[in-house]
């Protein structure tokens, strides 16, 4: 074995453009910690652990004294690149990555609530954020207030009380309710309340909540982050102080982190967001304009259409319409199963975002887990489908529509 060193040197830093970079160069970019190799690539990290030049750098970096990596349920290198590259991207002071988006949903929340805390949120909810916030969280004592999303006059009066936190998602999965994130923000922080929003539906190509008033995003990074239907992780974005007072000493000690490899290919992937989010959204537009005029159709809920009942509103607050459309088929379950089975390209899959474009029946997949009477309050009938619009050449995908309605 030859003991070459292949130009092995301590990492250099070359200097920083000194002027503000477009979000799309810091998606390239942001994060980027070359080790002494000088790879061009960001390295893979896939360590649990760090070691120490001596004892006392051991103790004084578990003091904070030194900057050292520690452990990988507080922080690995890897894992970092990401979270420094996502925050370039949304604008937030600080990231922090997690194993899931439910658990980036879950870490959120919790770190912030006690018992006799009060939460409002936006009745039109992914299932398994609904569950958190009506059956876990009440039994530890903390009561919640759903409000009907575009209801201003209810929002106003939900947030007349002292409330700890306020959860929305815009918009919402799966039939794409708008809320007004400057409007609820500004009623939320009059009592006192931190806004969460799940971001996931728009990503932060399309929507950016921090600038609009809200305090703290949430994301699953199995949707458009991934996008190509390989990892499960999620990510919280915020302020120095939430992230350091209240989530990172709840995160560390609970431990929802993401592992390093799955950091690894989100960082990659973030580079391709922006050309993927913009492409898939044109093509769901194409699409929803397709739908509307089909007659097998009762309606069709896409932002980006201005039949969307809040379509001036989610113009405002998102740059396109998104990825993914709502549709009630004039029928029951079962012309919406043969709608499904009759597809050739886009397949039947509950999950959203990805490259590939897919198709779920919520009422008997995703949101399966509510009651009857809740899925009615969201819209959700038997004759609702949901369609992620992915990146296939979008004449195939009305094709393949076309098709699958004529049988
Ligand atoms: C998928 C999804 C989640 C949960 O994310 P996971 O990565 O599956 O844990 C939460 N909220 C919304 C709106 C989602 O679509």
């Amino acid at each position: 074995m030859s003991d070459k060193s292949w130009g092995y040197q301590p990492p250099h830093d070359r200097p920083k453009p000194d002027w503000d970079v477009d979000p799309q160069t810091d998606a390239v970019r942001a994060g980027l910690a070359r080790s002494g190799f000088g790879e061009t690539s960001e390295a893979l990290y896939l360590t649990s652990g760090f070691t120490y030049s001596s004892a006392e750098e051991a103790r004084d970096s578990f003091t904070d004294e030194v900057d050292h990596f520690l452990y990988s349920r507080f922080h690995n290198p890897t894992v970092a690149m990401f979270e420094k590259r996502l925050a370039a991207i949304e604008g937030a002071e600080f990231c922090v990555a997690t194993s899931s988006g439910m658990s980036a949903m879950f870490a959120s929340l919790a770190c912030l609530v006690s018992a006799g805390d009060h939460v409002v949120a936006s009745a039109s909810m992914f299932s398994s954020c609904h569950v958190v916030i009506t059956e876990f969280l009440p039994k530890w004592g903390v009561t919640y207030e759903l409000v009907k999303g575009n209801d201003p006059q209810a929002w106003a009066k939900a947030l007349s009380k002292p409330t700890k936190v306020v959860f929305i998602e815009t918009p919402s999965n799966p039939l794409l309710d708008i809320v007004d994130i400057a409007m609820v923000s500004k009623l939320a922080h009059a009592v006192g309340a931190t806004v969460i929003v799940d971001n996931i539906m728009a990503s932060a190509i399309l929507q950016k909540p921090l600038q609009l008033g809200a305090d703290v995003v949430m994301y699953s990074a199995t949707k458009h982050i991934d996008g190509q239907g390989r990892v499960l992780a999620g990510a919280i974005l915020g302020s120095f102080s939430y992230i350091h007072e209240q989530l990172l000493p709840f995160v560390r000690q609970t431990g929802p982190s993401i592992s390093a490899f799955n950091a690894w290919l989100l960082v990659k992937s973030l580079e391709t967001m922006d050309m993927r989010v913009n492409r898939m959204s044109d093509n769901a537009l194409a699409i929803a304009q397709y739908l509307q005029n089909r007659p097998e159709i009762k309606s069709v809920r896409y932002p980006g259409l201005p039949s969307h009942p809040d379509h001036a509103l989610a113009m405002r607050q998102m740059k396109k319409g998104g990825s993914t459309i709502g549709i009630e088929l004039a029928g029951t379950s079962k012309d919406a199963f043969k709608l499904m089975n009759a597809l050739r390209i886009i397949d039947i899959s509950n999950n959203l975002g990805d490259s590939k474009s897919l198709i779920t029946h919520p009422a008997s997949t995703t949101h399966r887990r509510l009651s009857p009477e809740v899925q009615a309050e969201m819209g959700i009938t038997p004759s609702v489908v949901r369609v992620s619009v992915g990146l296939e050449h979008v004449d195939d995908l009305i094709k393949d529509l076309d098709q699958a309605f004529k049988s």
